[in-house]
């Protein structure tokens, strides 16, 4: 997307090889405005109030480029450390949720990347944000004895 508006991409990454969709892989390699960066790090971002540059380390040794911006993309985990053990997590740390967005324990929900749910998209985050809201909603009705929100919405007379 960068390549068709700016005048210059650099793609830098920490390993040898692009790893990804195959086919945005290649229009980054074939790009002219590409300059692609392997097996490099990048050790600082330079500028005051605004981004004015990089200093990028590789092979070939320390070296200061030139950038209006920079976008930051490390990967996914799942920073769950701090629930200390509160509520169950998978083998990659992720909140296990049923489709209610209910963790394993009861009053406790949870909502997005930092879930179980296979894809990360924004839409999906906020429709679980959405089904967390009415979960709760729903738990605090039943706990005071009071009508819960039904999918239907015709109703909340009911508490099942
Ligand atoms: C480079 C990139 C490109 C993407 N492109 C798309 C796209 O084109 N379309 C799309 O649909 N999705 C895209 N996504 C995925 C999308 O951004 C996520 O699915 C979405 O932002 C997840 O929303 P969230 O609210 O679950 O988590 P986040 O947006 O990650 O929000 C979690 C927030 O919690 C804060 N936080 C973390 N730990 C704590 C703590 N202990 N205490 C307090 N706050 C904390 C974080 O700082 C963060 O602000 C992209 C993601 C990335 C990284």
């Amino acid at each position: 997307m960068l390549c068709s508006i700016a005048e210059r991409v650099y793609l830098i990454s920490r390993s040898s090889a692009l790893v990804g969709h195959k086919d945005l892989m290649g229009s980054c390699s074939n790009a002219r405005n590409v300059e692609l960066l392997l097996s490099a790090n990048v050790l600082e971002i330079v500028g005051d109030n605004k981004v004015k540059g990089i200093k990028v380390k590789d092979a070939q040794g320390i070296k200061d480029i030139e950038v209006d911006g920079v976008f930051v993309e490390l990967g996914y985990i799942a920073r769950t450390e701090w629930l200390n053990g509160l509520v169950e997590l998978n083998e990659k740390g992720e909140i296990v949720v049923n489709n209610k967005q209910e963790t394993s324990r009861a009053g406790i929900f949870a909502a997005g990347d930092v879930t179980d749910t296979p894809f990360k998209q924004l839409v999906i985050s906020a429709g679980e944000g959405a089904k967390a809201g009415l979960a709760a909603y729903n738990y605090v009705q039943r706990l005071k004895g009071k009508p819960v929100v039904r999918s239907d919405w015709k109703t909340l007379l009911t508490n099942k």
